[in-house]
This record gives structure tokens, sequence and C-alpha cells, in this order.
């Protein structure tokens, strides 16, 4: 077993990793970039090492900068989390040139299931179908049409390399074709440096079912057991749970067995997931994630395994320990996870929400556990991932487990920023949640948002330490007179702020947007014709210049904030006097980025 382990993450998955190696004995090296000086991670951690920078690009995707931190730590191997350079085969293999182990599957694993074309090929050598498609890349658009009157439309374009939801295109029918594979190309090339895009079948109400995989040096693969990903916004995941609901005992059967095929065929090791569409009875393979899944939590809970523990045993080559069958006895009752993400859920639209959390209280109690990587005070930087904490729970069985996590939501106390937490709530309050007859598109379909409203406290909502002062004010209530104390931050405490969210990101976002959009959930427009943007992030695209006449409506520039677009849109028809933002310019929330007149 490893003695210092690095961990080459942040937030709530390097916490996580930290806990564990705390356990079992193991010192701990945290790296972090110059936003992250005083993150919990780094707090929690042993020994930390400065990356430099502020973008990812610059921080924890810097490799030098981690086999620098890894030479002087002398730390022995190395977890990567998800994301960043868990899933980049040419890290690995840097981490064992630098004499370490990269605790994850070996290079070739990595590879092989690297991109969506590959890992289909990988799939079907082992026997298993994807979405019915094509395992090459596309020529031309004729292609897809051609693909379409084969298999039925409407088709799915998707990039190769993508990944986090992004890179794919609908195709309702053959007229779209070609408008659809140029934009998914464009899309590719801009997010994953690679054109290749290939046609799946799109499945009209299908579920995203995952199987948990772990395989070890010595010849020993399992399936672990399943997770309902289902509920979901832009091709992302919000809520997941085990076992998945209403899924006959003996798909899962199938569905392990075929997720074991595959780890043979690609040799793997260590944990993994084989994530399937599910659909009619059927499932198809999508792709494998070759690393620990945001996730993981809901199959620990329902099975006692710590999956990290689990990993670092593996990495240091001790063999699984458990075999297939001890796995029935172990899996019991019902465990369901909730994404915390720093995003305003009003109206579905989901909106990066980024900034200070002022307070944040975890919920606790019987069978809830939460994972977070911040707390109260902290910062969510524009620049990251924005996870800001998964809560957990477990219960006897679903209906158990369901009210638990509405009491943990009701219990959970985010201030600062706006989060996920009233999707949540309707998610898991609504009838079709009771009775599981929810599918990827439910959440944007079928749920309606469009009276949850994110109560954002606003900075001075109670920051630790701040300061307060006290005021006697006269109240009256029901027409009788009180006087009241109160103790209100400071003379010095910032100035209440509430964001203001831009349209943008969901379909429904982008239907309110085109209408054109007034108030307190568009762009910040005063009498003076200043153009604002809502929250911090940087400016990727400009597309107006001075002199310009634009419509209500009208994109002026887009803003990138949490690896998410957001059209920055004029409220009212107008000529651009003003320009005052290029592309790379950082922003604060309220800046101004166009003056109209
Ligand atoms: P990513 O790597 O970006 O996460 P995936 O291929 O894993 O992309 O798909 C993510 C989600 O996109 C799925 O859970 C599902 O909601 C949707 N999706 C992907 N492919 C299809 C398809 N062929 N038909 C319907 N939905 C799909």
């Amino acid at each position: 077993m490893f003695d210092k382990v690095l961990i080459a993450n942040r937030g709530e998955i390097a916490v996580r990793v930290i806990r564990t190696c705390r356990e079992l004995g193991i010192a701990t090296v945290a790296v972090y970039s110059e936003l992250d000086r005083d993150a919990l991670h780094v707090r929690l951690a042993d020994e930390a090492y400065a990356l430099g920078g502020q973008t990812a690009a610059e921080s924890y995707l810097n490799t030098e900068a981690i086999l620098d931190a890894l030479r002087r730590s002398g730390a022995q191997g190395v977890h990567p989390g998800y994301g960043f350079f868990s899933e980049n085969a040419a890290f690995a293999r840097a981490i064992a040139g630098a004499g370490a182990v990269f605790i994850g599957p070996p290079p070739e694993a990595i590879e092989i299931m690297g991109d969506k074309i590959s890992s289909r090929l990988a799939a079907e050598r082992a026997g298993v179908a994807g979405v019915p498609g094509r395992s090459e890349a596309l020529g031309d658009a004729s292609e897809v049409v051609a693909f379409g009157e084969e298999h039925g439309w409407p088709v799915a374009i998707k990039a190769a390399f993508g990944g986090g939801g992004r890179g794919m295109k609908v195709v309702a029918s053959p007229a779209d074709a070609a408008d659809a594979m140029e934009s998914a190309q464009r899309e590719a090339t801009a997010y994953f440096g690679r054109p290749e895009v290939y046609p799946e079948k799109y499945l009209e109400w299908p579920r995203h079912i995952e199987m948990q995989v772990f395989a070890d040096g010595h010849g020993n693969a399992l399936w672990i057991g399943e997770r309902d990903c289902s509920y979901q916004r832009r091709h992302q995941k919000l809520v997941e749970e085990s076992p998945a609901p209403d899924f006959p005992d003996e798909i899962r059967q199938q569905m392990g067995e075929a997720s074991v095929r595959i780890c043979h065929a690609c040799a793997y090791e260590g944990a993994g997931t084989v994530e399937f569409l599910y659909e009619a009875g059927r499932f198809y393979f999508l792709e494998m994630n070759t690393r620990l899944q945001v996730e993981h939590p809901v199959t620990e809970l329902v099975t006692g395994i710590d999956l990290v523990a689990l990993q670092l045993r593996v990495a240091s080559g001790e063999p699984i320990g458990f075999t297939q069958e001890d796995l029935v006895a172990r899996r019991r009752g019902h465990s369901i996870e909730c994404r915390v993400n720093a995003e305003d859920p009003a109206g579905g639209r989901f909106l990066p929400s980024p900034g200070r959390i002022t307070t944040f209280r975890p919920p606790d109690g019987f069978g809830t556990r939460t994972d977070a990587g911040y707390e109260s005070g902290d910062e969510v930087s524009q620049f990251y991932d924005n996870l800001v904490a998964k809560v957990v729970v477990w219960g006897e069985d679903r209906e158990s487990a369901r009210r638990r996590m509405l009491r943990a939501l009701d219990e959970t106390v985010v201030e600062g920023i706006a989060t996920t937490i009233p999707a949540h709530k309707a998610i898991l309050a609504h009838e079709d949640f009771v009775s599981a007859s929810h599918s990827t598109r439910w959440v944007e379909e079928r749920l309606d948002l469009s009276g949850v409203t994110a109560a954002v406290k606003a900075e001075s909502g109670g920051e630790a330490g701040e300061r307060r002062v006290l005021r006697e004010v006269d109240a009256e209530v029901d027409g009788r007179r009180y006087r009241v104390k109160l103790w209100v931050p400071g003379p010095e405490a910032a100035p209440a702020v509430t964001p203001q969210a831009a349209p943008g990101g969901s379909p429904a976002a982008k239907r309110a947007s085109s209408r054109g959009r007034h108030g307190s959930s568009g762009p910040a427009i005063g009498g003076d014709g200043k153009i604002t943007v809502p929250m911090q992030g940087t400016i990727v695209k400009v597309l107006v210049a001075e002199g310009d006449s634009v419509e209500a409506g009208q994109t002026l520039c887009v803003l990138e904030a949490m690896k998410m677009e957001n059209p920055v849109n004029a409220d009212r028809a107008g000529v651009v006097k003003e320009l005052r933002v290029k592309p790379g310019d950082a922003l604060g929330a309220g800046d101004v980025v166009a003056v109209l007149e």
C-alpha cells in the first residue's frame, strides 16, 4: 500500500479521496491553482503544492507543475479524481515515467475507451451492441441522410471525442442534416480539438443506466451494481440512484455480464463505468468512463464498499478480495444522490451562479452523507466545474430514500449563490419520480420549473466573522407597532447583490431569449443603455461592433462561466455606441459590456 498519495484534482472529489487516504493511514498531497490557495482540499491535505495559474489549463492541466509537485513531495501514487487528467493516457504515462503509480487503468485501456468510436468498436468485439449507429466518422451530410433513411429519424450526430454532454446535435429530418453536421463539427473542433463526428439513432425516451465495474491486475473483473442517471439537463446528470427502479433483475445481470466482457476486452484495471441507454427492455452501449464517477457514492451506500479504498488497494497490486457472489449479499436498500451545483434553476434555465458561499450548512442525520468541496466563506470560481456538493442518502427502500432526500434537502442551507436544490425538491416530489416514469428528457420536457425562484441570499447574508451592528427599528405587524432589534451587517460590508440571470444554455432559455426578456432574469440594462453581465465569467465571443444597429434580443457577446456559454443579449433595439469588451476579457457580475443608444 502507498505511504503517500498526490491528488491531482480539486473540489469535492479531492476531499473525498483525502478522507479515505486518511482512514488508510496514507499521507495526502494536494495541488492547487492560485484561486484555490485556501480551498477545502488544500486545508485538509497533509501537504500542498502550488501549481500557479487560474484557469484549468494553467493549473490542474499543467503536467509539468504536477510532476514537479510529485517529485518534491515524494508521493508514490497519483489519484486523478474525475475530469482534468483522469482519462488522459499521456498523463498516466508521464506519472509512470516519473516512477509513481497512476491510480487508474493502464494507458492502453484509456486509449481504447478514449473516444466514442473506438469504444463502440471495443464493445462490439466483446459482443455488446451500441446504440444503432456507425462506428466510423462521417464524411459528408449525405451519409447522415442515408443513415436516417435506414434507421429512422431523429438521428444524433455526436463528437467522437466529446464529453460532458457537449458535442451532440439532434437531426429531425433530412433537410436539417447539413446544418447540424456542420455545427456538430464546429463545436467538436472548438471544444475537443477534433472534428470527427458520427451518427447514432436518437432514442426518444431512454433511461441512462450505467454499470460500475472493477478489475484488478490478477485477471478478476466484477460488476458492482448499476445506477440510473436519467435525470439530466443539457445531457448532464443531476440526480442518480441505485438500484435503477423498475429494472428487471435479469437485465441487470445481463448488463453486468456485458460490462465485465468489455473490461476483459480492453484489459481493464481499476474502477470504471460502462454507460448504457435503456429503452423498451433493451440496453445499448453508450461509452465507458475509465475513472471514478461523480455519482459513485450511491454504489458505495448500497454495497458498503469504499470504492476509493478499493482503487488504492488494486493500484498497489492487491486483488479485489471478494467475488461476484459475495456482492449479492452485500447489496442492500436504495440510495439517491442529488448534485448541488452553483446554478440557478429558475424557469428551467439552470444558469451558472458562481460567487462566494456566505453560508453552507450541509444536512445530517441517519442515512445522510454530504460530499462537499466547499465550506461557508469559500468562493465558487467561474473557472472550474460548478459542483458544490453531493447530498447522498440511503434508505431501506426507494420510497424511504426519497423521503429522506427531501428531508435532507430541506435541511441544507446554501446562501450567497443560487443552487440546483429547488430543482431537486421539485424532481423528488414529483409523481413521475415516485412512479419512475422518467427518461433522459424528462427534466427538460416534463418538469415544470416555471415557479422556481432561486433563493439567493446576498453577500450580506451572514458570512462568518463579518461585522454586525445593532439597529433598533419600528415595525408594524397586523396593525400593531413593535420596536424590534436587528443585528445587521456593519457599514463596511458589501452592498447586497442579487445576481441576475442571463438567458442561455437550455432549450427553454433559448426560447425565452428569442422572445426577448425583461426584468431580473435578463441582462441588466439601465436607463443609460448600459448592458451588463449578470455573473462573473470570460468573454469568448463578441458578435457586434461599435456603430452596429441591434435588435431587441440580439446576442451582443458570449460570456463563458463554469464551462457554459451564456449569450448576453440586447434587451431593446438600438445602436452600439460603445463596446467595452473583447474576447478573453474576464468580467465580474455587473460589468458593462456595451452601451446602446
Ligand atoms: P458525454 O460523453 O458527453 O456524456 P454520452 O454519449 O455519454 O455523452 O451521452 C450523454 C447523454 O446524452 C446521455 O445520457 C443521453 O441523455 C444523451 N444521449 C447520448 N446519445 C444518445 C442517443 N443516441 N439517443 C438519445 N440520447 C442520447
